[in-house]
């Protein structure tokens, strides 16, 4: 019922597997996966899976996503396919689905500035704005002017100041059946080659500190006030300890990389006996950044 459903409104399929649909690549089987076309098909989907009350999850890129090996028994709707974007007027509109790093290359070589910050930050704007994802002290509160959610069945606009951005926070957290639909940004007009060396620069420098040949979900915890994960976690001798097929990497404590067939037991395993560690040693709970699902 629930298969002939979502047929009829996108893309379908009974035989995806979290590991391929996440930057850390684990996670098990998804009973029923689904990808839009367009916004009216979403809304759609959303309204039928609420009144039926069968359990559902959003996803973007799944860059910021653990999965645990067992069966997801809902729904997972993938946005790729949102992804139309186009500029007027120094403001960009885009949908859910747009990646980021590809719209930041785009953006700068047309001379228009806003996302240098995120150009490495490998996820979709619906991801990215319900994380308040950012870098090098810039982050998507700067640059979000409004978003369309879908929200009770229907489509709304909010303005940035309705969405509580914190750091790695947005509204969205707290209305987890919200779903960001597309977004307004504020661009400015700046030398196309500027932009393009800043990121490039950013890029090489990510390069350089971060384990991004290797499968991860990027920074494991959150900094705390005024200090760094990555610092505790040295502190404690955990930078290159390894569980199972997972590691934390040499090149930076922070990221926590999937070696070789890693499962989300072994990630979280780590994960325990840091914030036990850290805890006992310094007092301080490090949070998690990346968030765990079905797990
Ligand atoms: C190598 C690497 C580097 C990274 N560097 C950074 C960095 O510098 N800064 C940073 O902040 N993060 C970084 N990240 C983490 C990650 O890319 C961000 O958190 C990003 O915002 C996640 O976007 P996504 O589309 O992949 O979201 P997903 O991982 O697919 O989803 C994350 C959460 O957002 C929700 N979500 C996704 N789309 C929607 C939507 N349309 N509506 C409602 N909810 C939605 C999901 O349900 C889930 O709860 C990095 C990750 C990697 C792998």
């Amino acid at each position: 019922m629930i298969k002939e459903f979502l047929q009829l409104h996108g893309e379908y399929h009974d035989d995806k597997y979290f590991k391929e649909l996440t930057t850390l690549k684990m996670g098990g089987h998804i009973a029923h996966f689904v990808m839009p076309d367009d916004k009216q098909e979403l809304k759609v989907i959303v309204n039928y899976l609420k009144t039926n009350r069968i359990p559902f999850k959003v996803i973007g890129n799944g860059s910021n996503l653990i999965c645990g090996e067992s069966e997801y028994n809902g729904v997972v709707i993938s946005l790729k396919k949102l992804n139309d974007y186009h500029v007027e007027d120094d403001i960009l509109y885009a949908e859910a689905g747009v990646m980021v790093p590809a719209l930041a290359a785009a953006l700068a070589k047309q001379g228009y500035s806003a996302l240098e910050f995120a150009a490495g930050i490998p996820g979709c704007i619906g991801g990215l704005i319900y994380m308040n994802a950012g870098a090098y002290k810039g982050s998507m509160a700067d640059v979000v002017t409004e978003v369309e959610v879908l929200k009770d069945g229907e489509l709304f606009w909010f303005t940035a100041d309705e969405l509580n951005f914190g750091y790695r926070h947005s509204i969205f957290h707290d209305h987890p059946r919200w779903v960001v639909v597309s977004a307004k940004l504020k661009l400015s007009k700046k030398d196309p080659k500027a932009i393009e060396d800043l990121m490039a620069d950013r890029l090489r420098r990510r390069k350089e500190t971060q384990p991004l040949d290797k499968p991860s979900a990027g920074s494991c915890f959150r900094n705390p006030k005024d200090d760094f994960a990555w610092k505790l976690i040295d502190s404690i001798g955990y930078r290159g300890y390894r569980q199972g097929g997972v590691c934390v990497s040499e090149k930076h404590s922070n990221f926590i990389v999937n070696e070789e067939n890693g499962t989300a037991e072994d990630y979280l395993n780590i994960v325990y006996q840091i914030q036990d560690k850290i805890k006992e040693k310094y007092g301080i709970r490090l949070v998690m950044e990346v968030e765990k699902f079905n797990c």
